[in-house]
């Protein structure tokens, strides 16, 4: 009689899963568990929770709907809040649990869980699986061994496309049978994470709801029924509204949807309707994201550190009081201001908007990155450990594809990718009747022009927290000044 535990992570569904499928294959019983871990949802330093609750309500939501998934088979997912290395080795015994399967993590956090579990279940003699999974192409098939993963993305790019394939998807059980009795568990609500309820603004690009359903529902609409994946190229730097892009990103953080998944229905759609380059782009961006994995894989905790994978000793300040003003959008720029209400009120900002606001808080308020970076982990509904700090570091300037000091000019950008201003009129209401790119800079208003202003809603207007020009200049020197002494 073998009894197999599944722990889950940020891989909560049941296709393409191959632990799941390797525990059902090999096992006469199967029962999966979930620990909400304390550690993910402190109070950080700077005053937000690693995990806030616009975030944590959707991993409750996925749990859920995973924990319906397994019952529907048959089986159930034990769901706790504890640290997974004290949990799980008392449950291998209460259970007579054989094996424990799961997907590999590669940050250090993550890591650190896995070898202190090991070692505690090694000792009661159940064997610890660890199997890879979460990216487009297998580690076991990528062209070059770990430590000579190129440095640059295109590098990278090339010779997997070259050399590489990405594996089909793993077919999910049909029916699992469980170990009993089973443990009767439940959810946690916000405030056993210590977290206070929330209510997702209205205006948020999309519904985001948790689970694998979900997920596969949202591929159906922007795929088949609405066939937006033909423009996705050509709309995929938008801000506005649910169509610009997949929102595919919360899904795969959790793991409620498999990027073979992705890539599946990417063919299938290339063999069906056709193939161009947005279908082409779509596979390009998830090759990114296994692209960030694999960079930790290879450089480890460097990426956390201030001074990212090129160790620079950038002067950044640390002043909390500007930070806040851009944490809250209201630095009088309303393009960042904009941006930082949705993250705020959604936990979603669209890719552009995140290039733009973490250029501004680095080479505008020369701030620290990773205040940024933290505020983005505890908020973003999508958080990926990989995507995130991966994309601070790139953003930063002090990534391994570093390309010194590059800049997003927010006015520029605004032009271009907002230029008559409905996105910023859309999340800042006092800005409401301005029209036209005028609104984009309401400082430089003439006092004619500001007769219909509503002064009360606009008053961070007036008084930029930076001059834009001034502030980049200096922070070039300073990052310059850093490359100079490496
Ligand atoms: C500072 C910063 C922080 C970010 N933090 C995260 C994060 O925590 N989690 C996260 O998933 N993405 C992160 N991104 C990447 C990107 O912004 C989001 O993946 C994207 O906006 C999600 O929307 P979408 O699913 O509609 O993307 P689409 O344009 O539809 O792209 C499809 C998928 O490709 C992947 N992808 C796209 N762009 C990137 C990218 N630049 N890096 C890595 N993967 C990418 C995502 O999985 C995404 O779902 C960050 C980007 C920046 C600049």
């Amino acid at each position: 009689m073998q009894n197999a535990l599944v722990w889950f992570r940020n891989d909560l569904r049941i296709h393409d899963h191959e632990p799941l499928s390797k525990a059902v294959n090999t096992s006469n019983k199967v029962l999966g568990i979930y620990c909400f871990d304390p550690r993910d949802y402190v109070l950080l330093p700077a005053g937000f929770p690693k995990t806030g609750s616009l975030r944590a309500k959707f991993i409750i939501a996925c749990v859920a709907a995973l924990k319906n998934k397994l019952q529907e088979l048959g089986s159930d997912l034990l769901v706790y809040v504890g640290k997974p290395e004290d949990i799980i080795p008392q449950l291998c015994i209460e259970l007579a649990i054989n094996e424990v399967y799961y997907h590999r993590e590669v940050a250090p956090e993550e890591m650190h869980v896995e070898d202190e579990l090991e070692n505690r279940i090694f000792k009661h003699k159940v064997k610890f699986s660890g199997i890879w999974g979460h990216t487009l192409f297998n580690l076991d098939d990528l062209p070059f061994p770990v430590k000579r993963i190129p440095e640059l993305f295109t590098d990278y790019r090339k010779s997997i496309e070259r050399e590489s394939t990405v594996r089909a998807c793993i077919v999910a059980p049909q029916s699992i049978s469980p170990i009993t009795p089973i443990p009767i568990t439940q959810l946690p609500c916000l405030q056993q994470l210590g977290l206070t309820e929330i209510t997702v603004d209205n205006r948020a690009v999309l519904d985001f709801k948790g689970g694998e359903d979900e997920g596969l529902a949202r591929i159906e609409e922007y795929f088949w029924s609405k066939n937006l994946l033909n423009n996705y190229k050509e709309t995929r730097n938008e801000m506005l509204g649910a169509n610009y892009s997949t929102k595919c990103s919360a899904w795969l953080a959790m793991g409620c949807l498999s990027p073979r998944k992705i890539y599946e229905e990417v063919k299938r759609y290339e063999n069906t309707h056709t193939k161009n380059d947005s279908t082409y782009w779509l596979i390009f961006e998830l090759m990114w994201r296994d692209y960030f994995r694999f960079i930790m894989l290879k450089h480890g905790s460097v990426m956390f550190n201030v001074g990212g994978i090129q160790n620079l000793n950038v002067k950044w300040k640390n002043n909390l009081d500007l930070f806040e003003c851009w944490r809250v959008g209201k630095t009088g720029f309303p393009l960042i201001d904009a941006n930082m209400q949705e993250l705020l009120l959604t936990g979603f900002m669209s890719n552009r908007g995140r290039q733009i606001v973490a250029s501004f808080l680095t080479k505008n308020l020369g701030l620290n990155w990773q205040l940024g970076a933290r505020w983005f982990q505890s908020q973003l509904i999508d958080y990926d450990v990989y995507s995130n700090y991966g994309n601070w570091n790139y953003a930063a300037g002090i990534g391994n594809d570093a390309r010194g000091f590059r800049y997003f000019n927010s006015i520029k950008q605004a032009a271009q990718y907002d230029s008559n201003g409905d996105y910023v009129r859309y999340w800042l209401p006092g800005l409401a009747k301005i029209s036209g790119v005028r609104v984009h800079q309401p400082y430089a208003l003439k006092s004619s022009e500001l007769l219909d202003i509503d002064f009360e809603l606009s008053r961070d207007y007036w008084q930029p927290i930076v001059d834009l020009e001034k502030s980049v200049k200096e922070n070039e020197r300073i990052f310059n000044a850093a490359f100079k002494n490496k």
